[in-house]
């Protein structure tokens, strides 16, 4: 079927072009002539060559933010800011369905869930458009004979790194409340999904940003991610990855300049089902919260606890509606689409063979799917594990594919107590018709963001960030815009 569906000429006129990396508002080929392949995951084939961004073109693009900076950006009014950012949001909504096919190609999702990803990407730079007129400081009336005043101003130039999982979505995050604070940025996608990036490159040309505002690179962690990482001419760098590599850039800072640094990290989010829930609500959702884009979602309610008294006919439910979930090529439009590549193909089934090993019952799944037309892809059908052990691997570390492990619970405090028992605190819901037991859970969960009947909630307004391990720094919102400032204190006496 995915053969049948027709590329728009864009998206055929962009694929055919040389890939480049933007630098002071030119597409350069990289100093050292390197490309690597970007790979649809469908079907292994090869879409196009991307430029391999070594230290020396790192330095190309920093500098040109400094130079853009400190020459031009911060001297532009915040309402032409606004109008260059809702001008971007007018574009990326004109080229919708080119950047919807280029991140269905490069990253397998279904096309249906790359829309959805692109209407977030227009409503941040609508929202955050708003906002670049309206940072504002605070008078402090302390003294009658001085102006104590604050004002916030913008760090310079920052660094974004972004995953694949949702490559423009997760860049968009970063570069809306970056340019509406009046930063200049070096944009760096992740190496197996650098496509979607690199034609918002072009729409922010067109919609006439002045050189080296933005600046894309493209490249793998090591060397293009670390360069950024370690670079003295950068004020901020903003990551959204996995923990590891949080800490590794956290590890970085202590021995470069001081850089503030936002990490938004891995998670294994509890997902909590009391026996006086709405079972109905519970069964429409739960296949998704455990299984959305192939489960490489940060946010995926991964560890399930159901009361004891509903567990078998919870299960029941989910096995029957993960079942009837579509699994196919992006393009077809299915429900979930393939894993990443064969390396995140190869850790997930590790941890369902470490699941096996270590004796939690695998209920469904488990395998790669080898149906013809799916052969040449990384697909895996919804898999679950039921087990009474959280100590096993496959409850502690985060999966990053279509794994849920199911387990039942007896008491409130139980359950609070297991919830909580995990190196992570990225998001976590709950299911009860009790208000009073759902905020109590609430208050309870050590979580930067907690659903009650529901999932996956997000709104540009609306802060998201995890506790513990899960991340430092809350992004979306009022918060974003205080990792894009900072504060400066101004005491003028009389
Ligand atoms: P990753 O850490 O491997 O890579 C993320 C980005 O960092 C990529 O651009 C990569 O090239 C770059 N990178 C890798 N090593 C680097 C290094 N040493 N120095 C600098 N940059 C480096 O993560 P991933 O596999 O791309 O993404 C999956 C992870 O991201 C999961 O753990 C997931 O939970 C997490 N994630 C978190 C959120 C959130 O909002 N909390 C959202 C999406 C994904």
């Amino acid at each position: 079927m995915s053969h049948s569906f027709t590329l728009s000429d864009k998206t055929i006129a962009f694929l055919k072009e040389p890939k480049k990396l933007l630098i002071h508002g030119q597409w350069v080929a990289p100093l050292n002539k390197q490309y690597f392949a970007a790979i649809n995951p469908s079907n292994n084939q090869e879409i196009s060559q991307i430029p391999l961004a070594e230290s020396s073109d790192v330095d190309h693009a920093v500098d040109s933010a400094n130079k853009s900076f400190e020459n031009h950006w911060k001297t532009v009014s915040a309402v032409e800011k606004a109008s260059l950012m809702f001008r971007l949001a007018d574009l990326i909504e004109r080229d919708q369905q080119t950047l919807m096919e280029l991140e269905t190609l490069d990253n397998g999702k279904p096309l249906s869930k790359a829309q959805y990803d692109m209407d977030a990407c227009i409503h941040h730079f609508r929202y955050y458009a708003g906002w670049a007129t309206k940072i504002e400081g605070a008078t402090y009336p302390v003294s009658k004979d001085a102006l104590v005043y604050t004002q916030k101003e913008p760090l310079g130039v920052v660094g974004l790194i972004v995953p694949w999982n949702f490559p423009l979505m997760i860049a968009s995050w970063k570069l809306a409340p970056a340019l509406a604070c009046g930063n200049c940025c070096v944009l760096k996608p992740s190496e197996k999904t650098s496509l979607s990036a690199l034609y918002l490159g072009k729409l922010i040309q067109e919609a006439g940003f002045p050189k080296g505002v933005v600046n894309i690179i493209t490249g793998n962690g090591n060397p293009t991610g670390i360069a950024l990482v370690r670079h003295q001419q950068i004020d901020k760098i903003s990551f959204t990855g996995s923990t590891k590599t949080g800490k590794f850039i956290s590890q970085q800072n202590a021995h470069s300049t001081l850089k503030r640094v936002s990490l938004e990290l891995g998670g294994k989010s509890p997902n909590v089902i009391f026996s006086d829930a709405d079972i109905e609500k519970v069964t429409q959702s739960l296949h998704w919260s455990s299984f959305y884009n192939t489960g490489q979602e940060c946010t995926l309610g991964s560890r399930v606890f159901i009361q004891k008294t509903i567990f078998d006919q919870v299960i029941d439910q989910l096995i029957k509606q993960s079942k009837k979930l579509s699994i196919g090529h992006g393009l077809e439009n299915p429900d979930l689409g393939p894993l990443i590549d064969q390396g995140q193909f190869k850790h997930v089934m590790d941890y369902i063979k470490s699941g096996q090993n270590e004796g939690a019952e695998l209920i469904c799944g488990g395998h790669r799917l080898n149906d013809k037309h799916l052969k040449d892809g990384y697909f895996m059908g919804p898999t679950i594990f039921s087990h009474q052990n959280d100590r096993l691997k496959i409850v502690n570390e985060e999966i990053f594919g279509p794994v849920v492990v199911v387990s039942s619970f007896d008491s409130y405090d139980q359950v609070i107590q297991r919830a909580n028992d995990s190196p992570y605190g990225l998001a976590a819901g709950v299911w009860t018709q009790s208000h009073s037991k759902a905020l109590q859970f609430a208050n309870d969960v050590k979580a930067g963001t907690v659903w009650i009947n529901g999932w996956d909630q997000f709104s540009p307004a609306v802060p998201f960030g995890g506790f513990k391990d899960s991340g430092i720094g809350k992004e979306m919102g009022k918060s974003a815009i205080d990792l894009y400032t900072q504060e400066k204190t101004v005491w003028l006496n009389y």
